[in-house]
Formats: C-alpha cells, structure tokens, sequence
C-alpha cells in the first residue's frame, strides 16, 4: 500500500471508528457488531503500525496507549471527592422466622426505608420547606475517577486517593473509549470537572478471565478489582487491552456553566456526550421515591426482575440526592460525606447464600493447568441462579477446607465469578474427606489420561504451584485451548472457530493443531457435525465459507499477531508487538541476536552474583580468591556492558533511568529474559520448529511492521520532525528514517531521540528543548542520514526532490 492509499484509508476509519464508539457507549445502540468494530479497530492499528506518520493526537490509536509512565503524578482535587453517608442497616429477624422469602426480605428492608423516611424528615425541618425533591439513581460498584475537560478537550483524569488529592490516570483514561475526547458542545465552557465510575461491564469482566485463565494467568476475583487494578498499571498499553468503560453522575470544578438541579446535570452530561446511567427517577417527594424504589428497584422483593438484573455493570445500592442543587450549601455536611445525599442498600443484596457442594469438577487449561471448579445445587444469588463456582487451585481448597458434601457459602458481592468464601463447618455431613487433586482425578489428566506433575506456572502476579497434564503433544483439552487461542480476535481473528467447534474439530480429527485449519478442506468443515449421532447438526456452507475468509484474511496479518498467536509462554500481546517491530520475520526471531542478547544478559548477572568479590553473603576467605574473583568479575561485566551497549543502540534497550534499575549492568530492555528464553526454546524446540517449516510448505510469511536495520546511528531510534525541512517533505523524510531503522513518532517526550526541526518549527521544538531532547536541524538529520546508508552523499541529493509520496526515495 502507497501512503497516499494509507493516508486515505486512515481518515475513512478514524471517521467510522468514532462514530461507532458514539453509537456504542453512549446511545447504547451498535451499529456493526463487536466483531467488526474489532476488525475496523486492527485495520486502524495495522495501518499505524506500517505507517507511524499517520498517527494523530486524537487518532483513536491513542486509546490504545502511550508509553509507559514511571509513576503517577498527584493532583489536588479543587472540590474534594467525599464519600457517601449511608443508612444504617437495621437489625434483621434470621430467615427461619419468615418462610415466604418476598415477605422476609421486605420486613428485613423495612427498618432501613424507615430511616430513609426520618432523613427526608430532617432535611425538610432544617430547610423549612414541606416538599422536597429527590433523585433516585444506582449506586455504581466501580472505581471512582474524576475527568476534567478545558474547552469542551478531555484534558486531565484523576483517582479519588483520599479525597483530596488523587492520582493523574490521564493516560489511562484515554483508553476508555466510552470517555469522549471531545465533548459534543457548540460552544463548551471554559472548564468542566465530570464525576463518575470506571468500571467493567459484567460480560466483559468474565471475558477478561476466561482470557487470562487460558493464557495461564490468575483471574481476579471481582469487576471492581479488576477495574482498580487496571487504572493502577502504569502502562497504558496494557489498559487499552482491557475492557474498561466509564459512566458519569455528577460534576465538580466548573468555570463558565451552571446547573441547578441534579436532574438538569444528568440530561445536560448525556447531552454532551457523556455515558450517564440508563436509569434513574426524579421523585416528587420522599413517599413517591418509595414507590418506586418498591417497583423498579426491588420489583417487590421478586429478585428476577430487580434492577441489578437489568444494567450491566454492579450496582451495591442506590443514591439518592435532593434535586435542588441551590440548597445544597445549606445542608450541613457529616465527617467525609455531604449532607444532601444518602445511600441505600437494600438488605438482602448484601446477603450471601449458601448452598450444596455436589461435586467438584477438575478443568484442562490451554497449558495444562488443571483448575477444580465446585459443581453446587443451584442457588439464586443477586440476580442470577449460580450451579458453578471456581475453587481456585488445590491450595486455596486446602486453606478453605472445602470438602464435597460440604455445605459453603457462595458469595457474589462485586464477584461475577462466584466464588466459595467459606464452609459452614457445622452443616458438614459425616465421612467427607480432605480433597485431594491428584487422588480426585485418580493421578490422571482428566482430559486424555496422561500423567500429571506438580510444577511451578507462571500467574499474572508470578510463580504458582499447580498440577499440570504432561501430554502436551496429545491432551486434546489442551489442542482445543490452544485452537481457541490461535483464533481469538487479538490473535488470528479467525470468527466462528471457539467453544464446540473447537472441540468437535479436534474431536473429529480433522484439526491436530492450530495450523491445520490453513489445510482444511471448506467442505470438510462445512459437514462438520456440531450435535450428536442421532441428532446431527453439521457446521454449514455458508459458516465453513466465512472461516475460509477469515484464514486468507490471516495469512497477511503482521508478525505481531502471529507470534502472539502461536501461544508461546509468558509471550502477551505486548511482548509479541515489541519483538515483532524490531524483527523482519520468524526465522529471524527465531535467531534473535537480541533476544539472545537479553537472555545472556540475564546469565552474565547471575554468573557475575556468584563471583562477586564483594558479596555480604559469600565473601572471599582468602586473598587469591579475592583477587580472582576480581578478574572474573570484571571480566563478565565488560562481556555484559558490551551487550548492553549493542542493545541499546539497537534500541532494543534503554539505560537505566535510576541507579538499582536494570541490574547488572544497568540497562532496561524492551522485553524481559523470562519472555525472551521463552522464545527462543520455543522455535528451538520441535514444536517450534514443524510452526516454521509448516508456515512456509504454507506460503504464509508473515512480516515485521519494518524491515529493522541493526547498526547505524538511527537504528532503533525514536524521531520527531517539526517544521519544514527543504530537501524533502515529512513523508519522504519519515520514510528515509524507516529505511535506517528509526521510527517516527508524533509528539516529543523523554523517550524522543531526535527532534528534526526545519523552517519555522512547531511547539515541538520548545518540548524538545525543555526535556532535553538533542534537536537536528537539516543538515544534521542529512549527515546522519548519510551515515546511516540511506542517503548518498550530502552533495548529490541536495535540493533534489523525490517524486510523490509513493515514489520510493533513493536508496542504496
Ligand atoms: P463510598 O465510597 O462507599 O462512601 O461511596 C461514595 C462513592 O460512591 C462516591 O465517591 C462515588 O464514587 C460512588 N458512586 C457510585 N455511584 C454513584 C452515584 N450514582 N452518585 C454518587 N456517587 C456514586
Ligand atoms: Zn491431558
């Protein structure tokens, strides 16, 4: 593709993009389906990645993450972000003394709604008024965040912290694309501080640790967590792969707009943009806010209809404000929370259930790891009926004493996946044992047979023991996993190839491992049998056709989503981005002279640890030891700053930022030893190697984003231009710094290299200058360019213009 096609293309799916985000997030009416949007998303991305002149400030790319941060930055909220107060949770009667559970919960409720009644009395006598207005809205069970936009311009987002000060997310936040860039206001005011939750859908959230349970990583135990954890990683990238959203409910520093109910804030914000919740009522006073809380919120205490069951995010009660915001200042406020608004829970929301452990099932994960899962009777737990719960692992089981037959308490609060608190040790029937994996599943992989082995696995927060099935080659729980892997949307894209078609094609023998499908006949596919014998349903022309497409669409996908895809441990979508752009193909991954490099790396450190003369712990007992020590030592840190040193210049490394950072010898790289051993053992091993012999029998040759050239004063270099230069335009100079190896990017930071600057530059240039960034001018950029073998000489190019942006530049 020229540039000029790219350019185009860019602009047509940056315009579609953000219309369907619009339509997503907060008209809650999608257009295209996930799928596509995702299809539209990677195009984008792929574009990018090809063609880093395109990038834009407000591409939605830049949702997907900058670099990462070393630390948050604090900021002083200007209106303090309070709690809420909440009603005081009346005692109950236990449930035996009620059998008809409405009525129960009802009389439990009723104490609470009382003291809802006696606040609406207070405030009325304070206020001297006889009628008060209220807004009944839920009570968002997310993270909350604070966004302020400056003329209608996402500028800056924040953490509660304590209150007063919080943490700058700003980058974070970006990503979340039901948080608009721009606020849809003709003429926006000055500044306007939005208040409102960060949060994970419910499906999305149980996506996320499906996906990290088959990548053999530890799922977190609840939406709330997770989004918590999410906004805390200082590495956008990483967020952008999350699926978080916002919802917003209030405003708090605001020049140039005013508001003068709560009500009006709510309209206003989805007004401009803004995703504000589905639900809420303005109540006329304190007994009609009553009736409809019995309707809409409890649905009279029947726990199907209740509102948690309607919106797609956790709510842990409802909030409720007085409506005239002009009255606000005249109610005084408690401790940390402000008087005019109150929480509500009802009781039984909070009340966890208990239920029958029947059995407890042991699962077969993409590599191997064997997760039990306790089968439970079926138990209606805050808004849906739950008959499974995930244990974990063996240890966790150990700790709880959970046994079957046992008698546990399931809790769900802000827990999607439902988890088993505790045992209700009294309830517990006799002869139950202490459960045991490897005699539950009779020293055998539930799945094919084989052996298993206690080992160590790697988790998202590090190393766990766990029972592994040994047969890799042959599990066929592992082949399906593994098959899912390769076709997910962040990996091949390949729709229509998950869940029991996974299985049936393995099962059927028709696909050992994920590479096959490229040999797979469409009508084999399209007779598939998806049902039983007796009652056949085969996988269809029509469906067995779009997987065809979907296989010829992967075979040009870049290298990155083919090393992610080929599953290969502790290699994310991250890591595989990053070795993929400074990588041609996956042969020359295969024999990374840089990942090899990191992985010696790592070794010079250990070698160098166990001779150091210097050691508290393992001192030299003699002087010639000391002295020879000395000699080794040294001797291997000269052999690791040279390595360092290539790395860095590769830029495949950076130094070390603060002194303790990078080990020895201190340097950061781009990716880590655990991912790079692990990728080169992977094509090292026979696994590795049939992937590589069989992708070119295949025709398929996946490439790099750019061709890297190692060596050269630009290789892996990080180049900003600005202004005019006169022997070329951006695009002829952006590609030139391609061609020797650099990239180029759209705006200055501390990891800018270069800035470029021609005539007249841009603010670019006082960025640079401030952060200390080495500035080129023309004839600079020119020498290095010469210098890098992408240029002649300096006499013969000057003034001589390459033809249109398509044209290729001249190169050696
Ligand atoms: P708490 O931290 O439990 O005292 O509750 C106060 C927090 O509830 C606020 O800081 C908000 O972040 C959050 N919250 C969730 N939903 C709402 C809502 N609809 N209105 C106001 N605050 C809400
Ligand atoms: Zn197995």
């Amino acid at each position: 593709m020229t540039l000029d096609q790219a350019r185009k293309r860019h602009a047509e799916l940056v315009r579609e993009i953000r219309m369907h985000d619009h339509a997503y997030y907060v008209e809650a009416r999608p257009k295209i389906s996930d799928r596509e949007y995702d299809r539209l998303f990677q195009e984008l991305l792929d574009l990018e990645r090809q063609f880093p002149e395109l990038v834009t400030p407000d591409s939605p790319s830049q949702r997907v993450g900058g670099q990462p941060l070393e630390g948050f930055r604090r900021i002083r909220h200007r209106v303090p972000m309070l709690s809420l107060e909440k009603v005081r949770p009346a005692d109950h009667p236990t449930r035996a003394e009620e059998p008809d559970d409405a009525l129960r919960k009802q009389r439990q409720d009723q104490n609470t709604l009382n003291e809802l009644r006696s606040w609406d009395l207070n405030l009325r006598k304070q206020l001297r008024l006889d009628r008060l207005e209220y807004v009944m809205e839920p009570k968002v069970d997310g993270v909350s965040i604070s966004v302020h936009y400056e003329k209608g311009r996402f500028v800056l987002g924040v953490t509660r912290g304590d209150g007063t000060t919080g943490d700058d997310i700003t980058a974070n936040l970006r990503t979340i694309r039901s948080i608009p860039l721009a606020l849809q206001i003709q003429d926006p005011p000055a500044h306007l501080e939005v208040r409102g939750e960060a949060y994970m859908a419910l499906k999305d959230f149980e996506a996320l640790n499906r996906q990290l349970e088959s990548a053999g990583e530890e799922p977190f135990p609840n939406a709330r967590n997770a989004t918590a954890g999410t906004l805390k990683l200082l590495d956008p990238r990483l967020v952008a792969q999350r699926p978080l959203r916002a919802v917003f409910y209030g405003i708090g520093h605001c020049e140039g707009i005013e508001f003068r109910t709560h009500a009006e804030v709510l309209q206003s914000l989805r007004r401009f943009g803004l995703p504000t919740q589905p639900e809420w009522w303005l109540c006329r006073d304190m007994d009609h806010l009553l009736e409809i809380y019995r309707r809409e919120v409890v649905a009279d205490y029947r726990e199907e209809k209740d509102l948690r069951a309607r919106l797609p995010y956790e709510i842990d009660g409802v909030v409720i404000k007085v409506n005239d915001m002009t009255l606000w200042p005249r109610i005084p406020a408690k401790a940390r929370a402000p008087g005019y608004a109150i929480v509500h829970k009802p009781i039984h929301w909070i009340e966890p259930a208990e239920t029958v452990l029947k059995a407890i099932t042991v699962q077969v994960g993409r590599t191997g790891v064997l997760t039990p899962v306790a089968e439970l009777e079926p138990v209606f737990v805050q808004g849906s009926t739950i008959s499974r719960a995930t244990l974990h692992n063996e240890d966790e089981i150990r700790r709880k004493d959970i046994r079957i037959g046992d008698t546990v308490v399931i809790r769900k609060a802000g827990m999607v996946i439902p988890e088993v608190v505790e045992v209700v040790k009294s309830k517990r029937p006799a002869g139950t044992r202490p459960f045991d994996l490897f005699e539950h599943v009779g020293g055998r992989c539930p799945a094919c047979g084989g052996p298993i082995a206690r080992e160590p696995v790697s988790t998202g927060e590090g190393q766990e023991v766990a029972w592994r099935c040994q047969n890799v080659a042959g599990c066929p729980a592992q082949k399906v996993r593994r098959l899912e892997f390769f076709t997910q949307r962040k990996a091949l894209d390949i729709e229509g190839i998950g869940g029991i078609v996974a299985e049936k094609l393995i099962e059927s023998g028709l696909v050992d491992e994920p590479l096959d499908l490229f040999e797979l006949k469409t009508e084999d596919l399209a007779r598939l049998n998806l049902g039983t014998e007796e009652a056949p349903r085969v996988f269809g022309e029509k469906n067995a056709r779009k997987v065809r497409e979907a296989l010829e669409r992967a075979r040009t996908l870049p290298l990155g989503r083919w090393l992610f895809a080929l599953g290969i441990p502790n290699v994310g979508e991250v890591t595989a981005h990053d070795i993929a752009s400074f990588h041609e193909d996956l042969e020359s991954v295969a024999r990374s002279p840089l990942l090899q490099g990191v992985v010696r790396l790592e070794e010079l450190a250990r070698e160098a640890e166990a001779v150091n003369p210097h050691s508290r712990k393992n001192p030299p007992r003699t002087e010639a030891e000391r002295r020879r020590r000395t000699e080794q030592y040294e001797a291997l840190r000269q052999e690791a700053e040279r390595i360092g040193r290539e790395l860095i210049e590769a830029g495949f490394a950076r130094p070390a930022a603060r002194s303790g950072e990078g080990g020895f010898p201190a340097c950061v790289t781009k990716v880590g030893p655990v991912a790079a051993r692990s990728v080169l053992e992977f094509f090292a091993s026979p696994a590795g190697k049939r992937v590589l012999q069989r992708l070119k029998t295949l025709k398929i040759h996946p490439r790099g984003a750019r061709t890297a050239v190692s060596g050269g004063p630009l290789a892996g270099k990080t180049l900003v231009l600005t202004g005019t230069l006169s022997s070329w335009t951006r695009e002829e100079a952006s590609e030139l710094i391609r061609q020797a190896g650099g990239h180029v990017a759209g705006s200055v930071s501390k990891n800018t290299d270069y800035v470029v600057a021609g005539e007249s530059p841009g603010s670019k240039l006082d960025k640079a200058r401030a952060l200390g960034v080495p500035v080129l001018d023309e004839a600079a950029f020119r020498k290095l360019l010469v210098e890098a073998g992408v240029l002649k000489d300096s006499a013969q190019t000057t003034g001589q213009r390459y033809g249109g942006g398509s044209a290729q530049p001249e190169l050696f």
